[in-house]
């Protein structure tokens, strides 16, 4: 039982957005209408530059749509020294939106597998939670994606994906419950089928 999180994956930031260039018209033009919906003059100095800020931002917020996370997958290393224990990467932030609200979810994953003959660099698993989480979503499926990406093209025997995560869509309005998280898991393989692997894997993670 080893635990190979490493503290070095600094490659996890910001996938580059697409370039948002000239924000189109009709695009700006509908953050004004939010604004002016919302109670405010969009023509006032201080918001004057917002729709073109916000439009940028949301093609960061949602640079997932541009991104194949598969992908991050394609490269494995074979050399791993008779590994065959738990990899499990703990603690990676992310920031996504909730499709219902376009509110932000922020929070954190914890994503392990056990691997059959082959790995991944850890950063790159990282990176498939961003691929998935720079998208309008919902956790459920968030948590379902990472999961189902990783053991369909890592083809290990098992899969633990966890995330916690509060919803600023309930956090800051609705029901106004500052503090309250959403944990969500996806286990696959062994960890699905076989109880001691399940528990040990969710030891790791911290929630055993
Ligand atoms: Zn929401």
């Amino acid at each position: 039982m080893a635990d190979l999180v490493g503290d070095g994956f600094d490659d996890s930031g910001p996938i580059s957005p697409p370039s948002a260039g000239d924000v189109p018209e009709d695009v700006a033009e509908a953050v004004r209408t939010l604004i002016r919906w919302a109670g405010d003059d969009p023509s006032r100095e201080g918001l004057i530059d917002t729709p073109r800020r916000v439009a940028k931002a949301w093609r960061e917020y949602c640079a997932g749509y541009g991104d194949d996370p598969a992908h991050h997958l394609s490269r494995v290393f074979e050399e791993v020294g008779g590994y065959d224990e738990i990899v499990l990467l703990k603690d990676i932030p992310f920031q996504s939106h909730c499709e219902h609200h376009m509110a932000p979810i922020i929070g954190k994953a914890h994503i392990a597998y056990l691997p059959k003959d082959h790995v991944v660099g850890i950063s790159k698993l990282a990176r498939v939670l961003h691929g998935f989480a720079r998208r309008l979503q919902v956790q459920e499926r968030l948590t379902a994606e990472v999961a189902d990406c990783i053991w369909e093209n890592l083809r290990p025997v098992g899969v633990a994906v966890v995330i916690e995560a509060t919803h600023a869509c309930m956090t800051a309005r609705g029901v106004r419950t500052p503090g309250v998280s959403m944990v969500t898991s996806r286990m696959m393989g062994v960890f699905r089928d076989d109880e001691r692997s399940r528990k040990e894997v969710l030891a790791l993670i911290g929630l055993g």
